[in-house]
């Protein structure tokens, strides 16, 4: 395989494949602030900072890259304001690479009232009530702000279950903002991703996908998905473009938007995909529910943790793990800040972990065996999803026990 670097005109920023397992990839993205490995999953900071988890506890965990959303810091504190505090970056004391999203899609969520045109989107501040106007150069402008290592573009983003010709519209519009976004963005000290939409229409995927590969430079997301689509549909999807991407632009990295359960991380990563973001580690741990290797979840707030007095995961290495008890998080669940504090921390620990173990197996070229292992840990009674085992049928993995659920 090709070990040649990419990103040309921008010496700080390159991809390489580190190691190849059939469609799974191992590689390293340098960026200014920090070499990232991937696949990689990026914990989501919204507000300038980690619910709950402090900046050096995630370089603890050895974490290598944030993504932070762009609408929020600009309404609070307000772009002009980090810029003027040196970036967020230095604002939020992270000295590592982060990654801010277009704006878009959190101003489509949150808005009551949205209207979209050639030129932007316009929609009613839930903080303010006025009507404001992104359009594609506004995003970038506010990312420029902002300082992110990496930056996205505001695209048309249609819900995944639209069919119809706004699907193509939506992508062709996509386009044309991308070409926007780049002629506004100056900053060479950062890395302006495109994304690829085209709903749940392969043929549209693959129109967009040749579009964008002529466009992108240091890598490229995956847009569009996670959004009420079947995972068989979304599996499919992700499969298409990262076989496409290897034929056109197998040189960049591949950011699936919005993934974060651990299977959805572990199927990506082996279709070839290399960049994951999610709220679900952090927000389920508010919740009081820790990610666990046996079964999947640990729902702390019950009854039976009362007097568990091991710890959360007895393999794992984070400070709660090596500190507390199920039993005091259990005391203290729902009810004290430092409780969604203490899970999120686990949470993230695992999933950075699962991470290393996929490029671990991919390093071994071991894939197969890894596959069947971290289904036997997350599904113990062996029911593991159909999805699963047609996208492992699919990239030709063979799942050992898969059909014999009742045997032992
Ligand atoms: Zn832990």
């Amino acid at each position: 395989m090709s070990l040649a670097e990419v990103g040309d005109t921008m010496s700080s920023m390159s991809y390489r494949i580190v190691s190849k397992a059939q469609r799974a990839r191992h590689g390293l993205l340098r960026l200014p602030h920090s070499d990232v490995k991937t696949p990689v999953f990026m914990p989501v900071g919204t507000q300038g900072t980690m619910k709950g988890v402090l900046p050096e506890q995630l370089i603890e965990m050895d974490c290598r890259i944030l993504l932070c959303n762009t609408y929020h810091l600009g309404h609070r504190p307000g772009h002009e304001l980090v810029k003027k505090a040196g970036g967020v970056h230095k604002m939020m004391n992270w000295p590592r690479s982060i990654l801010t999203d277009s704006g878009g899609f959190q101003m489509v969520s949150l808005s009551k009232l949205m209207t979209l045109d050639e030129q932007g989107v316009n929609f009613e501040s839930p903080h303010t009530g006025e009507m404001t106007l992104l359009t594609p150069e506004k995003s970038i402008e506010i990312q420029e702000d902002l300082g992110a290592d990496i930056v996205m573009q505001l695209d048309h983003v249609v819900h995944v279950l639209t069919t119809g010709p706004i699907v193509e519209e939506a992508m062709e519009r996509s386009v044309r903002w991308l070409d926007r976004c780049f002629e506004t963005h100056e900053r060479d000290d950062q890395a302006l991703f495109p994304i690829i939409q085209g709903g749940l229409n392969l043929e549209i995927r693959e129109k967009c996908v040749e579009e964008m590969s002529k466009r992108a430079k240091v890598g490229i997301a995956i847009g569009g998905l996670s959004g009420g689509e079947s995972k068989d549909q979304f599996w499919r999807v992700v499969a298409k473009c990262c076989e496409m991407l290897d034929r056109t632009r197998p040189d960049l990295p591949r950011y699936v938007m919005g993934v974060g359960f651990a299977v959805d991380l572990v199927i990506c990563s082996l279709l070839g995909a290399d960049m994951f973001d999610c709220v679900y580690p952090t927000r389920t741990a508010r919740f009081g529910t820790a990610l666990v290797r046996d079964g999947g979840l640990l729902p702390l707030t019950q009854n039976q943790f009362k007097k568990d007095f091991r710890p959360i995961d007895d393999e794992c290495e984070c400070y709660t793990c090596k500190n507390h008890t199920r039993a005091y998080i259990h005391s203290i669940a729902g009810k004290e800040a430092v409780a969604s504090s203490l899970v999120s921390i686990h949470n993230l620990q695992f999933q950075l972990q699962l991470m290393n173990r996929v490029r671990d197996a991919i390093d071994a070229d071991r894939v197969e065996q890894f596959l069947n292992e971290f289904l036997e840990e997350q599904f113990p009674k062996r029911d593991v999803p159909q999805w699963v085992r047609d996208a492992s049928e699919y990239m030709g993995y063979k799942l050992y026990r898969s059909e014999d659920p009742l045997a032992n």
